[in-house]
């Protein structure tokens, strides 16, 4: 059967709206947030409203016996939503409802369109936060993040995606709709598909409606911006605070490269000649953050440490602009961004630190550093440019280097970006091979044609 005959059933179902199958617009579906990915076209563009139209389409899918590429706002960082020749890009972004929030049992239900902050300020006048926060939360979809289990910012203290979702409905590749988990918070019925899901990046299932847990908003917080003249302070500091039994909500790191891009792209006012800063926020009850930020400010002046504490919700948005500036600011640098989140235990962020400058220095390349040094999160960034293939040739080593050195140091290829077609060479490094049949079996008992976001993690 022919393409045409694909999109005129599509039509059928969707309504000819909500179909694009001009070249001009398909452009749009051939690449995500990640650099250095091939480029190629899909065959037809869909926005489903409800369950049932996602799941007539992958009907359709395995009927025509053509992909299905799932998609929010396509801000990961790993390939995860780049169409493979053909098929179907099928984007969530119309199916944006929250569809509830409990107060009573702290949860909230959306459909997978809706956007990280537009939950959060759904249950802001409830005094709830949903904890996950990725650095695009203002763009990124609760199904992609579910997809991808994002992390964030507040991951050190308050855990990471897969810690707050409690239930899922799922479109499988048969076109069948399953149910999984709930508002309870304990469920232990059979194995547990919730999380099988969560971070399967739309190679197992189309996430159609997510059930997550709300915490009360903290009392307090206090913000502070740590600034170092060496490297090694700010890796001790790392390390100290958490030792002296302070988890602030947020420890994140930047390196020199970084400061002085954030300040020429944000006008932040950060030390341009520091060696690092650490940007640190804790929260919770007023006494509490009180007593912890003195041990922070204790620990950053033991460590060479100047601190400077937010006195405002102006100074606070500063400190927060500005980290989240880092990858904007670096993408100006040049053409090409290559974002790496190869992750260590807390305890080797200085080796690992170390290990980056000195990656960088042999391959005469450009990487700024900053992400979650409280949980050993970092994001290496190289600043090229594609179309050099000498340069590319020396960042497709130091990367290689980054994710050896990582799994060295007993860490792991991606603590929130998640492997797409980015990390796929390398998941046998981390997994073996028997861990990567394993993975390989879990798709083909779910997904047997390969439907499913085909090219990606092990399909
Ligand atoms: C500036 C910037 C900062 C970032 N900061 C962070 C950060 O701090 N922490 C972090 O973890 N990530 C971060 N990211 C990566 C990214 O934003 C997150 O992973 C994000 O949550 C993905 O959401 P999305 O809607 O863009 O998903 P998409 O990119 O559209 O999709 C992500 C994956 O999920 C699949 N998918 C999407 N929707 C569904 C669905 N309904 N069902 C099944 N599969 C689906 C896709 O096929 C793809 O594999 C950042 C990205 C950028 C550009």
């Amino acid at each position: 059967m022919a393409k045409t005959d694909l999109v005129a059933r599509l039509v059928g179902v969707l309504g000819r709206e909500k179909i694009l199958t001009d070249k001009e617009d398909l452009m749009c579906y051939a690449y995500d947030a990640t650099a250095d990915m091939p480029r190629r076209l899909p065959d037809v563009m869909v926005s489903p409203r409800t369950t049932g139209e996602v799941a007539e389409v992958v009907k359709l899918a395995g009927e025509f016996n053509v992909p299905v590429y799932p998609r929010g706002s396509a801000t990961n960082l790993s390939g995860g939503t780049i169409p493979g020749s053909g098929g179907i890009v099928l984007s969530t972004l119309e199916m944006n409802k929250i569809l509830e929030v409990d107060p009573e049992n702290l949860t909230a239900t959306v459909q997978p369109g809706v956007i990280i902050q537009d939950l959060n300020d759904a249950v802001a006048p409830y005094g709830l936060i949903y904890p996950p926060d990725p650095g695009s939360v203002t763009t990124a979809t609760m199904g992609g993040s579910v997809a991808e289990c994002s992390g964030g910012l507040r991951g050190l203290k308050y855990g990471v995606t897969k810690h707050y979702v409690m239930g899922l409905e799922v479109v499988l590749a048969n076109g069948k709709v399953i149910r999984a988990g709930g508002k309870t918070v304990k469920n232990v019925t059979a194995y547990d598909l919730v999380k099988l899901f969560t971070g399967s990046e739309g190679t197992l299932g189309i996430i159609t409606e997510i059930t997550v847990k709300l915490i009360p908003a903290p009392e307090a917080r206090r913000s502070m911006l740590a600034v170092f003249d060496d490297m090694d302070g700010a890796a001790r500091t790392i390390t100290g605070i958490i030792s002296n039994k302070v988890i602030p909500a947020t420890l994140e790191i930047m390196d020199n490269t970084t400061i002085r891009t954030v300040v020429n792209y944000a006008r932040v006012g950060l030390p341009v000649d520091a060696a690092a800063v650490l940007l640190i926020e804790v929260d919770g009850i007023p006494e509490v953050v009180a007593k912890e930020a003195e041990v922070v400010a204790r620990v950053c002046r033991e460590n060479g440490g100047a601190l400077q504490v937010a006195q405002d919700d102006t100074e606070r948005d500063r400190v927060w602009t500005a980290r989240r500036a880092a990858l904007p600011a670096l993408a100006q640098l040049s053409p090409t961004t290559i974002v790496e989140d190869a992750t260590v235990p807390r305890s080797r962020i200085p080796e690992m630190l170390k290990a980056l400058q000195e990656i960088a220095a042999r391959h005469r390349l450009t990487i700024g550093t900053y992400g979650h040094a409280g949980d050993g999160n970092l994001h290496p960034t190289i600043v090229t440019d594609e179309r050099n293939p000498d340069e590319m040739e020396r960042v497709h080593r130091a990367v290689d280097e980054i994710f050896e050195t990582a799994i060295r140091l007993g860490g792991t290829l991606s603590g929130e970006h998640g492997i797409g077609i980015a990390k796929k060479k390398y998941l046998e490094w981390e997994l073996g091979p028997d861990g990567v049949e394993v993975l390989q079996r879990i798709k083909s008992a779910l997904d047997p044609a390969g439907i499913l976001n085909p090219g990606k993690i092990v399909g």
